[in-house]
């Protein structure tokens, strides 16, 4: 258990410096490799079975399309996969071993500004600032998606699985590091 200190000090430090942190823990003990391991890492896909594969279409499709799974029996077969990751759509995290067609809801349109909103009635970009997609967290209801006409904050219209997004970097932080 981290003593209170130590806890603040996690809780403070930056997120490039525990990440290396954790590459030396992992050197340091193989219980620790193995702890890390675990958590961070997903077993493999595995590949099709080929010769005596029937295609059963009264089940759902697995979130695997098969193209997704031939190129990665071919390149990657026995290799872990990551197991956390951001998906594209939702921008949230999620579990790769815990993802099916409905576990993302989002939507598939662009978020635009709703000119006829009442948030903008009395708003002077003068003073008030551009109007623009900056504002769309602050102002919900004055932005709209393409694809259902929903204000910001709405539920997704479109259901399916979470998307890996291979450009996903944690924030961090860009000022020099104290070596
Ligand atoms: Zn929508
Ligand atoms: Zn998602």
């Amino acid at each position: 258990m981290p003593s209170p200190e130590l806890n603040h000090a996690i809780n403070h430090t930056t997120l490039s410096r525990l990440q290396s942190l954790l590459r030396r823990v992992c050197d340091a003990s193989p219980a620790a490799l193995a702890l890390v391991e675990r958590e961070l890492l997903a077993p493999p896909v595995l590949p099709m079975p080929t010769s005596t594969a029937v295609i059963d279409l009264t089940t759902t499709v697995d979130y695997e399309t098969p193209s997704t799974i031939i190129s990665t029996t071919q390149t990657e077969t026995g290799v872990k996969r990551q197991r956390y990751a951001m998906c594209e759509n939702c921008k949230e995290e999620f579990d790769v071993t815990e993802n099916d067609n409905g576990s993302c809801q989002y939507h598939d349109g662009e978020l635009e500004v709703e000119w006829d909103s009442s948030t903008w009635d009395d708003w002077d970009e003068n003073c008030h600032g551009t109007i623009d997609l900056d504002l769309a967290d602050e102002y919900p209801d004055g932005f709209v998606w393409s694809c259902c006409e929903e204000t910001n904050e709405s539920e997704g219209c479109t259901t399916g699985p979470h998307v890996v997004d291979e450009t996903y970097r944690p924030e961090t932080k860009k000022r020099r590091i104290w070596e």
